[in-house]
C-alpha cells in the first residue's frame, strides 16, 4: 500500500499545486484507519506542519480531529513532533484517551485535552493544543486577551484562562489525565479558545482548518496586542458585535489561506 508521503512526490505535488486538483492521496484509503477519508488525515498533517513552520507549535503540541463516522472516537498522531507528522502516524483513540490499536506506538501524555473536550463539546470537530509563545504572557498576567483585528475576531467572545493549580495544586503542569482534561474543558465552556496558565492554549473548531486557523491567529493576535499595549494609551479592540460579524467572513475565506498553507508545507512531505 502506497503511503500519503510516498505518493506526494515530484510531479504529483506539482500537478496538485498547479491544477488545484485534490492530491492523489485523497483517493487512497489509509491502511491503519479504514473508513477515514484521507483528506481529513491530510488536513491534520498540513495543520501540524504549518503551525510548526510558523513557530506556533515547536517540538510539542498537537492537532486532532473527531472521527468522521464515530463521534466517540478521535484521531491524532502518535507521540511525535508536529513538523514530522505524516498520515501514517495518525492513530484512533476513544474518549477515555485509550488507543484503539496502539501496536506499540507511544502516545501523547496530553491526549486528555482532546478526549475531554470532544466529550464536553459535541459541536467541536477539531482541537489544537499549542505552547504558543505569544499567549504565555496573557496566561500569567491579569491582562485579558482581546480581539485586535478581523481575523482573530473569534476572540471577541472572551478568552478564559485555566489555572491548573486552582483545583489540582502543584503539578507537572501537563494535562496528563482525564480529571485535568475535564477541568480544562469546563473552563473552555462554549468558547473557541482557552489559555492555560504557564503552559499555552487550546483552540477548537468545527473543522481542522478552523481550529488551526484559530491557533495561528490567536498567536498573532497576542503578539500584536502586546505591541499595541507597549505603545501606551487605550487600545481600541473589536467589540463583541464586530467579532460575531467578522468571524462569519473567516468561514468564507478559510480555503483561500488553507491553500497557501498547504502549498507551504507540501514540499516537506515529498522528502
Ligand atoms: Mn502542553
Amino acid at each position: 500500500m502506497a503511503t500519503f508521503r510516498g505518493i506526494l512526490t515530484g510531479a504529483a505535488v506539482a500537478f496538485a499545486l498547479l491544477s488545484g486538483a485534490s492530491p492523489i492521496s485523497a483517493q487512497m484509503p489509509s491502511a491503519s484507519l479504514p473508513g477515514v477519508d484521507p483528506a481529513l488525515l491530510e488536513d491534520i498533517v498540513i495543520g501540524s506542519r504549518v503551525l510548526a513552520d510558523f513557530g506556533v507549535l515547536d517540538g510539542f503540541g498537537h492537532v486532532s480531529a473527531r472521527h468522521p463516522t464515530n463521534p466517540n472516537h478521535f484521531l491524532m498522531a502518535r507521540s511525535l513532533a508536529p513538523a514530522l507528522v505524516t498520515a501514517d502516524d495518525i492513530m484512533e483513540f476513544d474518549l477515555d484517551g485509550n488507543a484503539v490499536d496502539a501496536r506499540g506506538r507511544s502516545v501523547f501524555l496530553e491526549r486528555f485535552i482532546h478526549s475531554e473536550i470532544y466529550k464536553a463539546r459535541p459541536d467541536v470537530m477539531s482541537v489544537v493544543h499549542t505552547h504558543s509563545a505569544g499567549v504565555i504572557p496573557f496566561s500569567v498576567t491579569k491582562v485579558p486577551l482581546k480581539a485586535m483585528f478581523h481575523n482573530p475576531s473569534f476572540l471577541a467572545v472572551g478568552v478564559p484562562v485555566w489555572d491548573i493549580r486552582k483545583d489540582f495544586g502543584e503539578t507537572s503542569m501537563l494535562v496528563s489525565d482525564a480529571a485535568l482534561g475535564k477541568s480544562l474543558a469546563e473552563t473552555l465552556g462554549d468558547k473557541p479558545v482557552v489559555l492555560m496558565r504557564g503552559h499555552g492554549d487550546v483552540t477548537v473548531g468545527p473543522s481542522v482548518k478552523m481550529a488551526v486557523f484559530r491557533a495561528y491567529y490567536t498567536d498573532v493576535n497576542a503578539k500584536l496586542q502586546a505591541q499595541a499595549m507597549a505603545l501606551g494609551g487605550e487600545v481600541n479592540y473589536l467589540t463583541p458585535g464586530e467579532g460575531v460579524k467578522a468571524d462569519k467572513t473567516n468561514f468564507i475565506v478559510i480555503d483561500r489561506i488553507w491553500g497557501v498553507w498547504k502549498m507551504r508545507v507540501l514540499p516537506t512531505l515529498s522528502k
